[in-house]
């Protein structure tokens, strides 16, 4: 098939001039028709589109984001947040209580992920069936599906020579603590360990969305265009997505542009991501009172810690190890996984708690220093206590830990300061914001305290790169918004297939999860055409 450097079928605004002549349109708006629309290009959206494009269906996808490749990224991190990421780098949460990291570009968060690869343990899935009807997902039950999105994202064990020393940090503090460092599978093809995940791979190594699917879809006849945001969806027999062109940071628009499009369609998938896909419906009035609802985000803390030689952070495959022991507490399900993290300047200055000098002292160390985190899994004390809203024309995110989250958050902490410590850091700069500069360490520090320290907002600074489950699938309206077919209670013909569908948290990065629940579900609804498209 080929991995084509441009995909120049991709219709970016460059196309828009030939596309109005062609097509004669007037007044800037496209009208087109299709099977299904597909909105949003990411995990869930590229796989859906290439699926049911591959079955013969007739898919248009739109895009908010810009359609960028190789010879576009590079290292400028403030030119590349705005390009590649949703609301130019961090979606801040009202009252600042948490920031979210989450791609906007074409193969959405996949063009910026870090290339972990992982499902849920079995008692997430058991739980998921459960409680919520979700039968059929356990790692038995999907390896088809998984094994299916391994081979097309090329997924394997990261080589021991591309371990980075930031990774390292954790294999040689957990195995000297007694815990169980692994080594974590990547999404690649010749990967040499640039570090640039964040930014997009310059090599095309790591195999996004829109080296894929998305190039998959368009080999099977899809029309996929960058620069369209999905305004508003109209139900019906016959669905109306509307959408408007946005325009790519740092990047001008050629004189004429398609400045709208109006799409009809029997089938709409809903594919936005679970920051914006609720707030798409919310403002389209479509759904239940769970849209939007119940917001995981499995929370996110980092321990920086000063080591005596050279680790650069940045170097090497971002994330190759992981520490699990602290999952699954007293076999509740819920707990914490650490994995480390490849923060580069900007994200790395942001992410200290102290400011002026003591913050230019950690960043003239910069290269010295590690990051690792603490990944907690979202809902041990029931519903998490975070929402999307859509009021008053914006997308409002909301966020508090809840105390049992928050406890397994501290509890994390305490485990990585104490790993960091072991594996031969000096200092370390926690994540509470009552510390006004790092904190002097050495193998006899006793880090009990961690544990009382307050999870209140404000006092403990949380992240995320992992929003999800906002718009929960189950098996009844009252538990859920959308049906065990991922289709939206009461709206016939309107699917949501992206990360927003988990009922519980998810307690793993969750691409590779994303993309074989999307494949099951669009390669059961792709057997249903007759059906689904007759009007
Ligand atoms: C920095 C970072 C690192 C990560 N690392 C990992 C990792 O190592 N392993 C892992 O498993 N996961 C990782 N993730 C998370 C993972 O990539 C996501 O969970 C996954 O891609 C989610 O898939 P999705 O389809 O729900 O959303 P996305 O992949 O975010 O795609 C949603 C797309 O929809 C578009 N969109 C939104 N609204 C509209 C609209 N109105 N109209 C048109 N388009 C719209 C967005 O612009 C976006 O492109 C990381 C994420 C980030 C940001
Ligand atoms: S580490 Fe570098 S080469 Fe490897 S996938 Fe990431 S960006 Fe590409």
């Amino acid at each position: 098939m080929g991995i084509p450097l441009h995909n120049e079928k991709i219709i970016t605004p460059k196309k828009h001039a030939q596309i109005i002549k062609d097509n004669q349109i007037k007044n800037g708006k496209w009208n087109l028709t299709a099977d299904v629309v597909v909105i949003g290009s990411g995990a869930g959206g590229a796989v859906a589109a290439a699926e049911l494009a591959k079955n013969g269906w007739k898919v248009v996808l739109i895009e908010e984001g810009g359609y960028f490749t190789p010879a576009q990224f590079n290292s400028d991190e403030f030119l590349s947040q705005s390009r590649l990421y949703r609301d130019a780098g961090f979606i801040i949460a009202e009252e600042q209580t948490i920031s979210i990291l989450q791609g906007r570009s074409i193969g959405g968060s996949t063009t910026v992920n870090w290339q972990t690869s992982l499902y849920p343990p079995e008692y997430v899935t058991t739980e998921w069936e459960n409680r919520f009807g979700w039968k059929g997902y356990s790692r038995e039950d999907m390896d088809p599906y998984i094994n299916e999105v391994h081979t097309r994202l090329g997924v394997h064990d990261v080589p021991d020579n591309l371990v980075n020393a930031n990774n390292n940090v954790l294999r040689v503090g957990g195995e000297k603590l007694g815990l169980k460092p692994l080594v974590l599978k990547n999404n690649n093809n010749g990967c040499i360990g640039l570090g640039r995940c964040g930014l997009g791979c310059p090599i095309n190594a790591k195999q996004s969305a829109f080296l894929t699917w998305i190039p998959d879809a368009i080999e099977h006849g899809a029309t996929v265009v960058s620069n369209m945001r999905a305004v508003k969806i109209k139900d019906g027999s016959v669905k109306t997505v509307i959408a408007e062109f946005t325009v790519d940071p740092y990047q001008k628009s050629p004189a004429e542009i398609i400045e709208s499009m109006e799409i009809k369609a029997p089938v709409v998938i809903v594919s936005a991501g679970a920051i914006e896909g609720p707030a798409l419906l919310q403002r389209s009035g479509i759904g239940n009172d769970w849209v939007g609802r119940n917001l995981k985000v499995h929370p996110t803390s980092t321990i920086f810690g000063k080591f005596n030689s050279d680790i650069k952070m940045f170097q090497g495959p971002p994330q190759s190890i992981v520490i699990k022991d602290g999952h699954n507490q007293n076999g509740t399900g819920y707990g914490y996984w650490l994995e480390a993290a490849p923060y580069r300047p900007t994200l790395a200055s942001s992410l200290l708690p102290f400011y002026g000098k003591q913050q230019f002292g950690v960043m003239k160390d910069y290269n010295k220093y590690n990051a690792g985190i603490v990944l907690v899994r979202d809902g041990a004390d029931g519903e998490a206590n975070a929402k999307v809203e859509w009021s008053f024309g914006r997308r409002k995110v909301y966020f508090e830990l809840t105390p049992t989250d928050g406890l397994n958050m501290l509890r994390g902490l305490k485990s990585l300061a104490e790993i960091t410590v072991a594996a031969g850091a000096t200092e370390l700069v926690f994540p509470f914001t009552r510390f006004t500069e790092p904190v002097k360490v050495d193998v006899t520090t006793n880090f009990d305290w961690v544990l009382k320290e307050s999870i209140r907002s404000g006092d403990l600074s949380v992240g995320s790169a992992h929003p999800h489950g906002s718009i929960q699938s189950a098996k009844e309206e009252t538990l859920g918004a959308v049906d065990l077919n991922l289709e939206i209670y009461g709206h016939k013909n309107i699917f949501v297939m992206d990360a927003s569908v988990y009922p519980t948290g998810l307690s793993v990065n969750p691409q590779i999860t994303t993309m074989s629940v999307v494949l099951r579900a669009s390669r059961n609804l792709a057997k249903q055409k007759e059906e689904r498209t007759k009007i």
